[in-house]
């Protein structure tokens, strides 16, 4: 069998594009893959395009292989358009593999390790009484984790221009947390994303605002492209911390699973190099007793290949999953997307097809191509940009 023709099917989906790729074989049997680069969707596109020529004749089989040119072959090795790239091209292969032999994709990875996929539900409630109502609402339906979002208080400047004060949100953000915690007592997991927002000061202030034990977590308070700056900050507060959904390759986790920053690694099995390189990542946690806790905010591939990933590990948490009683975003069209991974409240089911499991209906995709940037540029009051 080999590889015959890779394609890239842009859709977009809910309120988010998707970038799909497809591998076809000589043999008919094709593989589907999703890169989870959001708003660059087009240089991953690109990226894409210019593997191809490699991609053509070789064997799917020799997805190991197939990494290892892509990443290190032509020099200028990695970079996060390129492993987003490989992603969606290492899942599809991982399909096409599944259906070759048969199988699904945990299988590939040696076999399921738990019947379904323990799922985290996140609410976008605004810091007050209704985020109390949210969780009681999770809480009465099941879901026992749950991932609030900070205080954002966003609003247009006179030119228009989309202002957050970083520092404005640390308050009340902190203070209704805290009220969470008392309404719901010890038993809930309860986490914040924080996605990145905040600087070294304003995480130790914003964590040293609240008792100890309010927080199970704290996702992602400030960029990670300096470790050492998280070390500062890994110094200066006891919740655990949640990084990783970025990472674009074992290399970018390297520094934060040796030096104990994360405590657990928000693996994005579409950004991270696929899932050849996710079961990398996985067994280095699993040697450090860090669990995954897998980033997964794309559609019903993306979520498929982390189902299988999550089967096939000792060492996972929880699942993102972004269809609760708090939280629809129509990522997981089933026109779009007839067949796909079941949930059932806070769980998902492992599916047992050969290949991911998986079918899209491409034509039905052509009619919702890519939306320009959907992404939020910020601005501070001064004019300054800052984080979105
Ligand atoms: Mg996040």
């Amino acid at each position: 069998m080999i590889i015959r023709d890779v394609r890239v099917i842009p859709t977009f989906v809910g309120r988010r594009n998707q970038t799909i790729v497809r591998i076809d074989t000589d043999e008919g049997i094709f593989g589907l893959g999703e890169s989870g680069l959001s708003a660059r969707e087009r240089a991953v596109a690109g990226a894409i395009e210019h593997f191809t020529p490699y991609l053509i004749g070789r064997d799917p089989m020799a997805s190991g292989a197939i990494w290892q040119e892509l990443y290190r072959s032509g020099y200028f090795e990695g970079g996060r358009v390129l492993t987003a790239a490989m992603s969606a091209i290492d899942i599809a292969l991982h399909d096409i593999r599944g259906k070759a032999l048969g199988v699904p994709v945990y299988q590939l990875l040696g076999g399921k390790h738990r019947d379904w996929i323990p799922l985290f539900a996140t609410t976008a409630a605004p810091m007050g009484p209704r985020l109390i109502e949210d969780v009681r609402l999770l809480l009465d339906q099941g879901w026992n984790v749950i991932r609030t979002w900070f205080h954002a208080p966003e609003e247009d400047d006179a030119l228009g221009r989309r202002i957050y004060e970083p520092r404005e949100s640390i308050g009340k953000t902190a203070h209704w947390l805290t009220k969470l915690r008392e309404a719901v007592g010890p038993d809930p997991v309860l986490g914040v994303d924080y996605h990145h927002r905040l600087t070294v000061a304003e995480a130790a202030s914003f964590c040293q605002r609240m008792p100890h034990g309010t927080l199970d977590y704290l996702e992602e308070p400030i960029r990670d492209e300096t470790p050492e700056a998280y070390e500062a900050l890994r110094r200066m507060t006891d919740i655990p911390f949640a990084i990783g959904e970025e990472f674009a390759s074992k290399w970018q986790f390297l520094p934060y699973i040796e030096r104990g920053i994360t405590q657990f690694a928000r693996i994005d099995v579409s950004n991270v190099g696929g899932l050849t390189e996710a079961m990398k990542v996985a067994g280095w946690c699993e040697a450090h007793y860090i669990d995954l806790m897998p980033h997964n905010p794309l559609g019903p591939i993306c979520t498929a290949a982390t189902v299988h990933l999550a089967a096939a590990v000792p060492n996972h948490a929880w699942l993102e999953i972004r269809s609760s009683p708090t939280e629809e975003l129509g990522f997981y069209d089933r026109d779009l997307f007839p067949v796909q991974c079941v949930q059932e409240g806070p769980r998902l089911h492992v599916p047992d097809r050969p290949g991911l499991g998986v079918e899209f209906d491409e034509e039905r995709a052509a009619s919702q191509s890519y939306q320009a940037d959907v992404m939020r540029h910020l601005r501070r009051r001064d004019g300054s940009i800052t984080n979105w």
